[in-house]
């Protein structure tokens, strides 16, 4: 490198050639946009932790994917509430579950939009646990085919995409095999791999209602304070047959993204959680921050090494893209 005078950074940095040399680029390809349906409701049902955000009915769902397609948006991930729950979540792999409706209404509508399906059983089940419970503990290994049954039930229905939240050791191998046997060997898998036992989901449980009744996930989701068990835990699932390997959630695991990218060069997705939105969201609304700090830190998950980001915010930032 040349040295000052010679060298001078603040060339490049005139305003038509710095976009030039911009590292990061972001696109409306590099984001999810997650959408609550739910099956109680006949209309648009607003999130109070989450403002601007809502619940949607199922026959809403169309025309929710149709506003964001318009702003360039295609890249959905589906989350449900359903009408009826049960000690094992069995409304997951219903048929005519809400997911499985809502996929049906999605891919005849618009066959060429993505749809990524939660494959988790916390809002299916009563005890809001995030797979089959027995005296109080999550069984690892009966949730295992629920698991898979479910994975298929969204492949049937259309899913682009499954990607199982629920940290189950074994998960990605037992939704892979369920999908290879039933034939769906073409259907990728986007594993949460670390997924972090994170003060940030709160919001999430008012809108996903996936709030549990009982102890916490801490026995299944990571601790925060570890980053090489995540690299344990993203190995392990890549090695099970995971397509798209997840951090979760974004902003407080920028470290954790940076390590993961480097370390396998996986195809890799960040969950900018509800409780990053929310309390941007609070700020914003405060005049605290100007709604710039969305960008630059959507900017800063692209930087750390994220293809893709699944966000809350990717509607009212998108139009800034262009
Ligand atoms: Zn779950």
């Amino acid at each position: 490198m040349a040295e000052f005078p010679k060298l001078r950074l603040r060339r490049l940095r005139k305003p038509n050639l710095r976009k030039i040399f911009r590292e990061t680029r972001l696109t409306p390809e590099n984001f999810i946009v997650p959408i609550f349906v739910d099956e109680n409701i006949k209309s648009k049902k607003p999130i109070e932790s989450m403002p601007g955000y809502y619940r949607i009915p199922v026959e809403g769902a169309v025309k929710e994917v149709e506003e964001c397609l318009e702003l360039g948006l295609g890249n959905f991930i589906v989350f449900g509430i359903p009408s009826y729950k049960d000690e094992v979540g069995s409304s997951a792999f219903d048929s005519d579950g809400v997911i499985q409706k809502t996929l049906r209404k999605l891919k005849s509508e618009f066959p060429d939009v993505v749809v990524v399906t939660d494959v988790c059983l916390c809002e299916y089940t009563t005890h809001g646990h995030c797979g089959v419970v027995k005296d109080g503990e999550v069984l690892n290994d009966e949730t295992l085919p629920i698991l898979g049954k479910t994975a298929v039930s969204h492949a049937e229905c259309g899913a682009d995409i499954v990607a199982p939240s629920g940290m189950m050791d074994g998960m990605v191998a037992a939704i892979r095999k369920a999908l290879d046997d039933s034939g769906f060997t073409d259907i990728p898998i986007m594993s949460y791999a670390a997924k972090y036992a994170s003060s940030f989901y709160s919001p999430f449980r008012e809108a996903a209602e996936s709030g549990y009744k009982f102890g916490d996930r801490k026995g299944y989701q990571m601790d925060i304070h570890n980053s090489d068990e995540a690299m344990r835990e993203i190995e392990l699932d890549i090695k099970e047959g995971a397509d798209i390997i997840m951090v979760k959630p974004a902003l407080p695991y920028l470290d954790i993204i940076r390590r993961a990218k480097e370390k396998f060069g996986y195809p890799l997705a960040a969950y900018n959680v509800s409780g990053e939105y929310s309390m941007v969201k609070a700020a914003i609304e405060r005049g605290w921050l100007g709604e710039d700090v969305v960008y630059e830190i959507l900017v800063s998950i692209r930087r750390a090494g994220a293809d893709l980001i699944i966000t809350y915010h990717a509607k009212e930032v998108v139009e800034k893209l262009q």
